[in-house]
């Protein structure tokens, strides 16, 4: 039986944390969230961030924008935020309507209010090493990772998924710690010879059901990074099938209650950080 990482108590005790590092600086970081349209997933996680901010000790401002805003209107918005020295980080609610090129958006985002960490220089400098933000869900893998007593000194580290929000960077950052990492994604013809392999087994399709318990080797440890919503009931689930893979793996996130909650503690030390860096704390 596996053991069960605890995503949950892990970033509760992070929160706390950066709520206490939060109370030392001269002023509250602050958070500006940018919403366009109303989707209503994205609704209740710009509503969580919030919350998020208020339990670390951090301000949050929130621009509701109409779905039709242009996007002219939301990067003159991003760039009042950029030389708004009281703002520590920007971050824009992914997905955005259609007509709006969300590479550009992301592009304008000042690096150093960057705290998604999805700006190419950002990007660029976690591939090369440097000092940086990192994207959220990588973040707080590797925090569990860390917590755990879990080494990837030359494990055979499996990335299912290839976003640049999750797969990408988790597959840099198991590198870095001197992973040997293997990215499977759509077009990888075999993928249970690919998992059988892992001895880290990181999984970010969102395909409910994906990993079985025959593709997992003996003792490998496993990530599942999804969150499928079932549309009848509302409950999350992940990719992976729980019951039995955990009869196989050493180590084992669930869902819900796993990466989920790491995801949004890194978001809110990401916004430390930020402001740390702004106020020439670190
Ligand atoms: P996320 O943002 O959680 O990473 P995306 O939907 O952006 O999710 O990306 C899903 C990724 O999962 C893609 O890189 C895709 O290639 C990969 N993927 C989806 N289905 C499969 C599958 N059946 N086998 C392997 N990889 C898959």
């Amino acid at each position: 039986m596996a053991v069960l990482i605890d995503g949950k108590k892990l970033a509760e005790r992070i929160c706390a944390e950066v709520a206490r590092e939060a109370a030392k600086l001269p002023r509250k970081p602050c958070l500006a969230a940018i919403l366009v349209g109303d989707d209503p997933a994205s609704e209740i996680y710009v509503r969580n961030k919030e919350r998020d901010c208020l339990k670390c000790g951090i301000d949050s401002r929130r621009f509701d924008l109409p779905a039709g805003t242009a996007q002219e209107e939301l990067l003159s918005l991003i760039d009042k935020l950029n030389r708004d020295g009281a703002v520590d980080g920007i971050l824009v609610q992914l997905p955005l309507p259609e007509h709006i090129d969300e590479s550009a958006v992301i592009d304008a985002i000042s690096p150093d209010k960057d705290i998604d960490a999805f700006h190419p220089l950002n990007v660029g400098k976690m591939i090369t090493g440097e000092p940086t933000l990192w994207p959220c869900t990588p973040a707080g893998i590797m925090e569990m990772f860390r917590e755990y007593g879990i080494s990837l000194d030359g494990k055979k580290c499996v990335m299912v998924g290839r976003s640049n929000i999750v797969g990408r960077p988790m597959g840099l950052l198991m590198l870095r710690e001197n992973g040997t990492v293997i990215y499977c994604h759509r077009r990888t013809p075999d993928l249970a010879e690919m998992t059988r392999q892992a001895d880290i087994l990181v999984v970010a399709a969102g395909s409910p059901g994906l990993i079985t318990g025959d593709m997992i080797k003996p003792g490998a440890v496993v990530i599942d990074v999804a969150m499928n919503r079932d549309p009848d009931t509302g409950k999350f689930f992940g990719d992976v099938c729980f019951d039995e893979v955990e009869k196989k793996a050493s180590f084992i996130t669930p869902v819900p209650g796993g990466v989920g909650p790491m995801t949004r503690a890194m978001l809110m030390k990401n916004i430390l950080t930020a402001a740390k860096i702004s106020l020439k704390q670190m």
